[in-house]
């Protein structure tokens, strides 16, 4: 079974929590796509945990993580992560983490270069999380980049990286004149920051073609979702990568493998981090009691999100492009506190009613169309059966699934492992 989990709306949906409770049914985790621009928050019985770069496999004893070649990796990072989780008592081994030796490698200077250029930007920022995103994938397609493997053979690491720090220096120091990168200086933090890390490194398409041929349960862990990939989503606020399902036994190292599903995780609200267009969004106290309410700041940054209503053209949106065929709603206990809950059931733009999502520029001009649905106040997050929700809290559930046109599967009503309700268990 090849499943993946994928973000339906502009991310921090959940997905580590729902890959964290699904994960029991998996033998493999694998992240796909993206690097340490992720935050995945997982509360379980062994505590609560924020991942970057891991997959949320590794607080499971049983789960083989794999990263990647479609992932991008700031080793200092990494090894901080895996220096935390340890300490934590969680062990991580080569046999149950693995790296793919194409796995882009996310330099000092690439963190440096995204963060000259938002400074530059100054207030036409694009909110980039200043990880370095944005230009290790460039360096990749020009194929400027350090991978995993390379050092694996210091004996020709000097050369390549020279030659890369020459080109690279016509921007950091040429262009946005700031100190010029070094090259030896980039060879010790690879050599401080790589030598840890080289027992995992390894042919990961070798080891899952043989892990599907032996019938393994292989889950695909998404960073982000549907509105942030590069090519579908609300470009230039997008991120660098393909946050798609379609894209996950690619950037996994399968590229021949088939899905046979797709869950998409939906939030029962909407919030978005960073700059871009965002058109439900709530502001003022309304956009505070929510933010507050939702523990909405970032995993990876602790920066307030900006929240809003569901979006139902922008979560149909997302479920079509990531082929969903089973949501998990998420945070549904979060809406608790509201009398009436605001839904923007449709966008109006340049005076038309619209409830297909553009993209583009007409995007930045939709206005939404708000109805509002009852509220349920009264906590219900402990709920483990359909039968326990209150009515109103059911008809939500109800009106977002006929809306989006796609089947709920799961709906969870707490941070915790097991405060969820399966639809389908009666
Ligand atoms: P991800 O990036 O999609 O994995 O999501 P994040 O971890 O960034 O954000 C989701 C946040 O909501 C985390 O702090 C979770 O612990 C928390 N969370 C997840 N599901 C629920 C839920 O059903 N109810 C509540 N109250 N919190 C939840
Ligand atoms: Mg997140």
């Amino acid at each position: 079974m090849l499943t993946a989990i994928v973000g339906i709306n502009w991310g921090d949906e959940g997905k580590g929590r729902m890959v964290d409770l699904l994960g029991s049914q998996y033998d493999i985790i694998v992240r796909y796509q993206g690097g340490n621009n992720a935050g995945h928050t997982v509360v379980n019985e062994k505590g609560k945990f924020i991942l970057n770069l891991l997959p949320s496999g590794i607080l499971r004893n049983d789960t083989v993580n794999v990263m990647g070649p479609g992932m991008v990796i700031d080793i200092a990072h990494l090894r901080r992560e895996i220096d935390g989780l340890t300490e934590k008592g969680i062990k991580i081994t080569a046999d149950n983490l693995k790296i793919s030796h194409a796995a882009t490698i996310c330099f000092p200077y690439h963190v440096r270069q995204d963060i000259l250029e938002e400074e530059r930007l100054a207030d036409r920022k694009y909110g980039s999380t200043r990880r370095g995103i944005a230009p290790v994938y460039a360096d990749k397609y020009m194929k400027k980049g350090i991978r995993m493997g390379d050092l694996l053979f210091p004996e020709t690491l000097r050369e390549k990286m020279e030659g890369i720090v020459e080109w690279k220096n016509l921007m950091i120091h040429g262009g946005y004149r700031d100190q010029a990168v070094d090259t030896d200086e980039m060879l010790e933090w690879l050599k401080i920051n790589g030598e840890p890390l080289l027992p995992f490194v390894c042919d990961v398409t070798e080891y899952l073609e043989k892990a599907v041929s032996e019938n393994k349960n292989i889950l695909f862990e998404a960073q982000l979702g549907a509105l942030r990939d590069i090519d579908f989503g609300i470009y230039p606020y997008t991120t660098s990568s393909t946050t798609l399902a379609s894209f996950a036994t690619t950037g996994a190292g399968i590229p021949g493998a088939k899905l046979d599903k797709v869950i998409g995780i939906m939030k029962a609200y909407s919030s978005c981090v960073g700059e871009g267009p965002f058109v439900a969004e709530f502001f003022g106290d309304e956009g505070n009691r929510l933010r507050e309410a939702g523990g909405e700041y970032g995993a990876a940054t602790g920066r307030p999100r900006r929240v809003g209503a569901f979006d139902i053209p922008a979560s149909r949106y997302g479920i079509k492009v990531q082929g969903a065929e089973e949501i998990a709603l998420t945070k549904l206990d979060v809406l608790s506190y509201m009398e009436k809950i605001p839904v923007c059931v449709a966008y109006e733009i340049d005076g038309e009613r619209t409830d297909k999502f553009p993209t583009g520029d007409r995007l930045l001009r939709a206005r939404p169309v708000i109805e509002h649905l009852d509220g349920w106040k009264c906590d219900i997050s402990r709920c483990r059966r359909k039968e326990d929700l209150p009515p109103e809290a059911a008809a939500y559930i109800r009106y977002i699934e006929e809306k989006t046109e796609c089947k709920i599967r799961y709906v969870s009503v707490g941070a915790e492992r097991d405060a969820y309700i399966d639809m389908d268990n009666a």
